[in-house]
């Protein structure tokens, strides 16, 4: 369905997820603000506040230790985002990195054709007024721009539209430096731009972005083994991330949706609050990528199979792309939770609630002293000092404690520490859980050790 028809916006959405929320949460909280507000905004262009930037961090934090560090043959890279522009054509980027685009003559409305109910393409009316439509035209995606004083072709250059091309051109000097044998893979975390037709949907889809991409290269005729290995192992990693599985998905390719280098593709797909979309997607690139860049640069991209008699090929290429800001979004939708936890007509009786992995949330422990007085600040204070190696930590000391706590839930902190008299006497202190929110009585010496148990066992509750 459209992206622009299926939005709801929901006036009974006690309990629910929506954008509408998540958005505002995400700006009250510090997640994400608009960029250049003050200015009302750039569309496309998002901010990742305190919150926000810790949260992406540890997304990329846990997909970088995934791909590489629990990958004997995986490495990493960090290529430039601005490349030599026979790279786009090589790629095909320049003839075929397009969308194909309708205007509204009436109300000058912006569509993606294929994101229109073809009833209205075929009759060329407005979904939104029923205006006339403009012919379908195709617009290409990648911004362009110049480097140099001169302004003319020859200095044309691309803001890279996906991570992939960086890795391709590399391919041989990361082999030569690292003497790697196929198949290996190279993974790599970095901006991409896309000039986007519809950018509305929050972060979904932006012109700025950030992808997560490991490309794998393999040996001619096990493509479709490596393929369906790495569409197992992707499903798995969501699993271990603690995502609610019946909000995923796959979606194969139709012929009519293949990319112009794919031989098979499949996306998985999240349930937003938007509906279904595409999170992140598992091609098999085969040689067209290397191929390509052999013919443009006039370079044998061949790998030469040494324990094979020198065996020359150029490697198929099973690619998993996903989207690091879709990701840190998918992941405040899965989080997001309203529990009622009094009471109707109670004051505060129901709790937003983000229930992160501890290993995603952005703050992992928050230290709350009951009162500021009578050294419990100090103490307070000091526990957090002792954490702050381990754990990315918080100190709160304004307001009720109960209102305390509610503000950890909405950040998604998993645990809060509450200093109070007993703890000055025995040396105990409250922990208390975000997702039961449980209190249990902790000797201070044994809180660092407690709270990476609680970690390695998490299991979501809801
Ligand atoms: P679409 O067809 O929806 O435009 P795509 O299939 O072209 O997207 P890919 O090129 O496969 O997307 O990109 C890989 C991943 O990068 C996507 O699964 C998504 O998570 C992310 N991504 C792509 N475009 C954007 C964007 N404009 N904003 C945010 N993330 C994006």
């Amino acid at each position: 369905m459209s992206e622009q028809l299926n939005e709801y916006s929901d006036d009974s959405s006690a309990g629910k997820a929506t954008m509408e929320k998540i958005t505002s949460l995400a700006k009250r909280r510090g997640f994400v603000f608009q960029s250049s507000e003050i200015y009302g905004g750039q569309n496309g262009a998002w901010d990742y506040g305190p919150l926000g930037i810790e949260l992406k961090n540890r997304i990329a934090g846990a997909w970088w230790k995934e791909m590489t560090r629990l990958h004997d043959n995986i490495v990493g890279l960090d290529a430039a985002i601005l490349m030599h522009p026979r790279t786009w054509e090589a790629s095909g980027h320049v003839e075929n990195f397009t969308d194909p685009l309708v205007d509204c003559k009436k109300c000058k409305s912006r569509f993606r054709a294929d994101q229109i109910p073809q009833e209205n393409l075929a009759a060329k009316k407005c979904p939104d007024c029923g205006g006339e439509l403009t012919d379908t035209r195709k617009f290409n995606l990648m911004f362009k721009t110049h480097i140099g004083p001169a302004e003319d072709t020859a200095s044309i250059i691309y803001l890279r539209p996906e991570t992939a091309q960086g890795i391709y051109v590399n391919y041989k000097n990361i082999i030569q430096s690292n003497r790697m044998k196929i198949p290996f893979g190279i993974a790599q975390i970095g901006k991409a731009f896309r000039n986007e037709i519809v950018t509305k949907n929050f972060i979904f889809r932006t012109c700025e972005f950030e992808q997560m991409e490991m490309q794998y290269f393999v040996k001619p005729g096990t493509d479709e083994e490596w393929f369906a290995e790495w569409r197992k192992q992707r499903w798995a990693y969501y699993e271990k991330l603690g995502v609610k599985m019946d909000h995923l998905r796959w979606h194969q390719h139709g012929p009519g949706e293949l990319a112009h280098y794919a031989k098979d593709a499949y996306d998985i797909e999240y349930l937003f609050p938007l509906g279904w979309r595409e999170l992140e997607g598992v091609h098999n690139r085969t040689d067209y990528d290397l191929g390509r860049h052999t013919q443009y640069s006039g370079k044998d991209l061949q790998y030469i199979d040494q324990d094979n008699n020198n065996e020359r090929y150029i490697p198929y290429i099973i690619e998993t792309s996903a989207g690091l800001t879709r990701n840190l979004l998918m992941i405040l939708c899965d989080a997001y939770d309203e529990e009622q936890v009094a009471e109707k007509g109670n004051d505060d009786d129901w709790r937003t609630v983000l229930r992160f992995h501890p290993d995603l949330a952005p703050i992992t422990v928050a230290v709350l002293p009951l009162m500021k007085k009578d050294g419990l600040a100090e103490l307070a204070q000091d526990i957090r000092t002792e954490l702050k190696e381990d754990y990315s930590t918080d100190y709160d000391q304004a307001g009720a404690i109960g209102r305390r706590y509610r503000r950890q839930d909405e950040a998604g902190t998993p645990f809060c520490v509450t200093v109070d008299y007993q703890s000055k006497e025995d040396g105990t202190v409250t922990l208390r859980f975000r997702d039961s929110m449980e209190q249990i009585r902790v000797p201070r010496a044994e809180l660092a050790g407690r709270l990476r148990q609680e970690i390695r066992t998490y299991k979501r509750m809801k």
